[in-house]
């Protein structure tokens, strides 16, 4: 089948119409446009993306001519993508190349991080509407949280999810088991799935194809085996510490780092936490994000994350497991995770025939934290971009193709990306002002409005007597607490910065 491919492509860069090419370049690999899934110890084709220069021809192989393929023209073979990282945003965009025509790879490096012992550090909660939206069946979803308490810094509890109706919820799921549901479902639909680790990738001039640098595991050994594979496009799902992006310059974004314990409780304690989720705010849990305990299948995720103060984190941390031990205490911790967070795109998420998705591309948003959704939904967008411009898989695409979906992206979350921008900015921002979000989240306006946003993702209209209601009632809640007077707390930055350096920095 390989070979297949590879005449094919060898075909269609010596025989298409020299009106649909653009640069031709000479390859220092016989195997470039031939195999699609190569394995090579020595090919480094063409001018790297940072300018790495080109090695002399492999003796013994008769240099061949390839030749880059002008935006829009007609192949005579499947486009090929490759999509690095098999999290949410990977999966769902191979799934979506694969079922569009489009000859895809999918490249994880953990494989086996489907098992529960090395999955993605996530707390796991998920919008009702992802599983309509990307038709996950009821086996991916442990709990179903209708309930959450929202706990001040003075432990003052309010109950949300009043409002809720008998058909809407939070799912919590295991990352371990969704994203091993998504990787298989992508495969099923034809992409080939690899088990390796993106290391880098060469570009041919002139817009030609891509040569992608990875090491292959086998499953058994720990060593991988230097694999290349040629691609025309590439979508980097390779989450928060991209290589992808790196490759392509995309210039770096602040980033939270999230420290979570997961812990198995004693079974009547689980009981309390069946349906419900905890949110903690405080200066002690966070200066600038919340505490959380989320129900699992067995047990419970407690954790808390922060931009502004990283290396108190286990201080943080300790202070959610304090304010929540009575609910938990007796309990053993089955695995303790980190990662970071990103807290806004990166400067650049194209460049060229290569997009940034998911993580990799910075699409977390504030005040929640949540980046599943997001994740799955612009590798989803990307994927169907690249399917229409490239009319399934048969035109080469190119930068203003992948472009089509930032634009879409930005068009539809822009303005949710900002409200949770301004919210946590306002009321993330002091003890005080934390008092005040608590108390609004009483009002059912504010739960339905929250809830509808989140479940359903979409900045939610209001009508116009509630707004001025709302407007009211938060202006009064942040008097109250004295949260408006100047001087009383902590500042959110964007940078790397403790409170007080930007209490200073003010
Ligand atoms: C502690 C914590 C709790 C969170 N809780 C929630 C929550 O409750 N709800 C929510 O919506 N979001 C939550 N998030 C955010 C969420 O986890 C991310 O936004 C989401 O995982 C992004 O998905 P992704 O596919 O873009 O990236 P990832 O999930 O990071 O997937 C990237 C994939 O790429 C692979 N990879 C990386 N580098 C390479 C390479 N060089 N070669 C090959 N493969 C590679 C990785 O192995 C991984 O499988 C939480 C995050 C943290 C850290």
């Amino acid at each position: 089948m390989a070979a297949l491919q590879g005449l094919s492509v060898a075909a269609a860069a010596t025989h298409a119409p020299r009106s649909a090419f653009g640069a031709v370049v000479t390859s220092s690999h016989c195997t470039v446009g031939a195999p699609a899934l190569s394995a090579s110890h020595s090919m480094r084709a063409g001018a790297g993306l940072r300018g790495r220069p080109m090695r002399s021809p492999v003796a013994g192989r008769r240099a061949m001519q390839v030749m880059a393929v002008r935006d829009g023209a007609k192949l005579d073979r499947p486009l090929r993508v490759a999509v690095i990282g098999g999290g949410p945003a990977g999966a769902c965009t191979a799934e979506t190349l694969a079922k569009g025509g489009v000859e895809t790879y999918l490249i994880e490096r953990k494989m086996d991080n489907c098992k529960a012992s090395i999955s993605m550090p996530c707390g796991g909660a998920i919008p009702i509407c992802m599983v309509d939206e990307f038709s996950l069946p009821p086996e991916i979803i442990d709990r179903r949280v209708t309930k959450m308490k929202m706990i001040s810094p003075s432990n003052r509890e309010v109950d949300v999810g009043k409002t809720l109706n008998d058909k809407e919820w939070i799912g919590m799921c295991r990352r371990e088991v969704l994203d091993d549901y998504l990787r298989n479902r992508a495969q099923d639909l034809g992409a080939n799935v690899i088990n390796g680790l993106f290391m880098r990738m060469d570009q041919a001039p002139g817009d030609g194809p891509f040569t992608l640098h990875y090491n292959k595991y086998d499953g058994v050994s720990r060593v991988g085996k230097p694999s290349t594979l040629e691609v025309d496009a590439v979508i980097g799902a390779d989450g928060a510490n991209s290589r992808v992006a790196k490759e392509i310059g995309a210039g770096d974004y602040d980033f939270a780092i999230a420290f979570q314990e997961r812990i198995r409780i004693p079974e009547d304690k689980m009981e309390y936490y069946k349906d419900l989720a905890e949110m903690y705010v405080g200066d002690d849990v966070s200066p600038d994000f919340y505490g959380w305990v989320f129900p699992k299948y067995d047990h419970v995720a407690v954790g808390t994350g922060t931009v502004v103060n990283k290396t108190a984190i286990k201080q943080y941390q300790q202070a959610t497991r304090d304010r929540s031990r009575v609910k938990t205490e007796g309990g053993t911790i089955i695995r303790v995770e980190a990662h970071p967070i990103p807290e806004h795109p990166r400067p650049r998420r194209v460049k060229g025939r290569v997009a940034l998705v998911g993580d990799a591309a910075g699409y977390v948003t504030k005040c929640s934290g949540e980046g599943i959704y997001f994740a799955a939904k612009s590798g989803r967008m990307a994927a169907e971009a690249i399917v229409q411009a490239s009319a399934r898989g048969q035109r080469m695409v190119g930068e203003a193709d992948l472009r089509v979906y930032l634009d879409k992206w930005d068009k539809q979350y822009w303005a949710t990306y900002k409200v949770l921008d301004i919210l946590q900015k306002v009321f993330y921002r002091s003890n005080p002002a934390r008092e005040a979000f608590v108390e609004m989240c009483e009002s059912d306006y504010v739960q339905k409005m929250t809830f509808d946003s989140y479940l359903y993702k979409t900045v939610v209209p209001g009508t116009p007597l509630n707004d001025v209601k709302l407007l009211v009632q938060t202006v009064g809640s942040l008097l109250r607490g004295n949260a408006l007077r100047s001087g009383e707390g902590t500042s959110v930055s964007f940078g790397n910065r403790t409170a007080s350096e930007n209490a200073a920095a003010v």
